[in-house]
């Protein structure tokens, strides 16, 4: 059996090499240039760690690291020339560069954590986070990290967007109204919430709710792919469409998502409304329940009280 300093390694030697994919370094911003000089010499054990030969490193394409033309979508809705003298409009209408998806981001590691391990694992990676400034939101006025939460064996996962006001100040996610109502769908599940495992895209609360921009998602995602590897949950709920379009690399509505499966990390991907959109439009809870019922049944789950 794997011992505790084996699986920080292990752990340790995934984020590196995801960040060696270029995943990390390549949003890496503001962060001082000798910082990982620092870490090696610090932690020479970790900095040698070797990477299990479960993580097949040298055969994976980069993400690339220039982003052209091609990757680029244009929105559905590209807004007409003159839109562009008026800045305001620009920003809210630039086109984001098309994203990743987990899956394409770094293969499967062949040698998954033990579920014995597993806390220790998602320990081991929230350590690595540590008291993060690799992307903006770091500057915003974030209080708490909201690394994520929930039972590191769990089957069932929730991803979000990203941290509220609640969850900033108490550093746990889906804490606030959006929580309490996630609460309700997972009871309603025949869940308890500390059965499933919660995280978002972001792991910091971005300034005034607003959407994560693209160089936040994509600097946390690899942090969250590699919480998804460890638990290996076998149903993730994306929540929302900045849930759904970074773990699945698309961009498209939410509604056109609905109603099919996915794939990411070996898990069966299911999007839904978000919680928050919910409780401004209660009336598409309904619609709702029937993604979830839909999960339910892949789970070989019936909600509480039917035969
Ligand atoms: N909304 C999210 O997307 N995540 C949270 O944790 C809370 C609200």
């Amino acid at each position: 059996m794997a011992t505790n300093e084996e699986t920080r390694l292990a752990v340790r030697a995934y984020v590196d090499y995801l960040r060696d994919l270029g995943v990390y370094d390549l949003y890496r911003r503001g962060e001082p240039s000798d910082a990982i000089e620092t870490e090696s010499v610090l932690e020479p054990a970790i900095a040698s760690a070797p990477i299990p030969p479960s993580m097949p490193l040298r055969d994976v394409k980069p993400v690339p690291l220039v982003v052209t033309a091609s990757d680029i979508t244009p929105a559905d809705d590209t807004p007409p020339i003159e839109a562009f003298d008026n800045p305001v409009q620009h920003k809210e209408q630039a086109a984001m560069p098309r994203p990743v998806s987990f899956d394409q981001l770094a293969p499967l590691p062949a040698e998954r954590v033990a579920p014995a391990q597993k806390a220790e694992a998602l320990q081991a990676i929230q350590d690595l986070i540590g008291d993060c400034t690799r992307c903006p939101l770091a500057y915003g006025g974030r209080r708490k990290i909201v690394f994520g939460d929930g039972d590191p064996n769990a089957a069932l996962m929730f991803v979000g967007e990203g941290p509220g006001a609640d969850e900033d100040a108490s550093g746990l996610p889906f804490v606030g109204k959006a929580g309490q109502l996630l609460n309700n769908m997972i009871t309603a599940m025949g869940f308890r919430r500390e059965q499933v495992y919660i995280a978002n895209i972001v792991k910091c609360r971005p300034p005034g709710n607003r959407t994560p921009e693209y160089v936040e998602a994509t600097t946390c995602s690899p942090f969250l792919l590699a919480q998804i590897d460890v638990v290996q949950p076998k149903v993730i709920v994306a929540l929302g469409g900045t849930a759904a379009t970074y773990l699945l690399g698309v961009k498209q509505s939410l509604s056109s998502l609905r109603g099919q499966w996915y794939s990411a990390r070996g898990a069966k991907v299911a999007v839904t409304y978000h919680p928050a959109f919910l409780l401004r439009d209660p009336r598409m809870k309904g619609e709702a329940w029937k993604d979830l019922q839909r999960v339910m049944a892949e789970m070989g789950l019936k909600a509480p009280g039917k035969q």
